[in-house]
């Protein structure tokens, strides 16, 4: 029997398995070691495999006001002019990342959380309590458990912010992706006149913090030669942030998710460059698969439910990851020859070939917890 669950992290893994846990009326403690429960302001892409868990937790409504369906996805030259462009055939939810958090903050018991605390490493927790380690890509826990698991680097860094301006018509509800020339700049409709957007440049630091006006100085330099709209946009940006892109590679981490009585989930376990703006959603369905199997097997042995936990997941984030990083790569092309072929191939995709590569984002294995009632 499961007395008391132990959450460490409360990014966006950490805050759904305690508002899962709070549904089934499970006893846990939540430590988050930043003084608040926030975020930067940036775009979040949400696919429409997490709804269903949303609407579970009574969230779905409102984290649709927080921004609007993305119906396609466009690629571009630098110019604008159209390379190739699919349909979703299940729209991706676009929000503000900042204001998600806080409403997941609003729906959270707050007396069992603890702001500004690490999980103390050396906490020892009775036979019926579990810690879980959703404390993000450099996971103590993960490195208590296991040292010496390597971070992949990209050799990629990632800026990104939230502009508020007026653009054409194509640029609503869209996912508009600028790609050749070893740089990628991306827009997304958040709502209303609210764009998120990003831009991938090469970059080799592991800790990269530029103040905005000197990113946004760079990145109009950078981008001067691309269509006005860019130039537009990063200037309309007050606040820019800036992410090395890094992961762990699946072969590096082939190990159990769990020892004893700890489990880990998230980035903790399976960081994921964010090609495919999915890692946010796997954490998601991480936190709803372990709840669930919980409360199914409220009397059966850590072990079994955590490794029935990372069986329904391996496979799919172990893909997903894996996809990520090779879209990173495809993408961004040095050799000019290959960044042609690279842009020559997206123009040629067929929709069914986007539909395939999309397919594994909305693949979810685990129907039977989902049709299970909350007791
Ligand atoms: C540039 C970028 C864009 C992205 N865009 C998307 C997107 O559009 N869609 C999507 O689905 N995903 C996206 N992702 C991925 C997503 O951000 C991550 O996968 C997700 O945030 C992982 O959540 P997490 O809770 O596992 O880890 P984190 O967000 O890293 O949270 C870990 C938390 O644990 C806390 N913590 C760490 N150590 C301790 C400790 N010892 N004690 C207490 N607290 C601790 C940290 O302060 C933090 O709050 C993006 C990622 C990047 C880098």
């Amino acid at each position: 029997m499961i007395h008391h669950v132990h959450i460490a992290g409360a990014g966006i893994a950490g805050l759904f398995m305690a508002l899962c846990l709070q549904q089934q009326g499970v006893a846990f403690t939540l430590y988050e070691q930043s003084p608040d429960i926030s975020y930067n302001e940036v775009g979040l892409g949400l696919s429409s495999n997490v709804f269903p868990i949303l609407d579970k937790l009574g969230l779905l409504a409102s984290t649709r006001l927080l921004g609007d369906d993305i119906l396609h996805f466009r690629f571009a030259d630098k110019q604008l002019e159209p390379v190739k462009e699919f349909a979703l055939h299940a729209p991706a939810l676009s929000i503000n990342r900042k204001q998600f958090h806080q409403l997941l903050y609003r729906h959270l018991d707050k007396s069992n959380l603890k702001l500004n605390t690490r999980f103390p490493l050396s906490h020892t927790v009775g036979s019926n309590e579990i810690i879980i380690g959703a404390d993000g890509i450099h996971s103590a826990i993960r490195g208590r458990m296991y040292s010496g698991i390597p971070i992949r680097s990209s050799g990629q860094v990632l800026w990104r912010g939230i502009a508020c301006m007026p653009l054409p018509e194509e640029f609503k509800q869209s996912y508009f992706d600028i790609i050749g020339g070893n740089m990628r700049f991306a827009i997304v409709h958040i709502r209303g006149n609210h764009y998120s957007w990003y831009a991938i440049t090469e970059g080799s630091t592991d800790k990269v913090i530029v103040p905005s006006a000197a990113a946004r100085q760079m990145l109009m330099k950078l981008f001067s030669h691309y269509h006005p709209v860019v130039n537009m946009i990063i200037h309309a940006t007050d606040n820019i942030y800036c992410n090395y892109l890094q992961d762990i590679k699946p072969s590096d981490r082939r190990v159990p998710w769990f020892q004893d009585n700890t489990v880990l989930m998230g980035d903790a376990i399976h960081p994921a460059t964010p090609n495919l703006a999915n890692g946010a959603c796997l954490a998601i369905e991480d936190a709803f698969v372990l709840s669930r199997l919980m409360q199914q097997h409220i009397g059966g042995s850590f072990d079994s439910i955590f490794s029935q936990y990372q069986q329904l997941r391996e496979e799919k984030v172990n893909r997903i990851v894996q996809q990520s990083w090779y879209l990173g790569k495809l993408m961004h092309q040095p050799n000019r020859m290959l960044d042609k072929a690279m842009i020559m191939g997206t123009r040629l995709t067929p929709a069914f070939l986007f539909k395939k590569i999309y397919a594994p984002v909305l693949h979810t294995g685990y129907k039977s917890l989902m049709s299970a009632e909350v007791i």
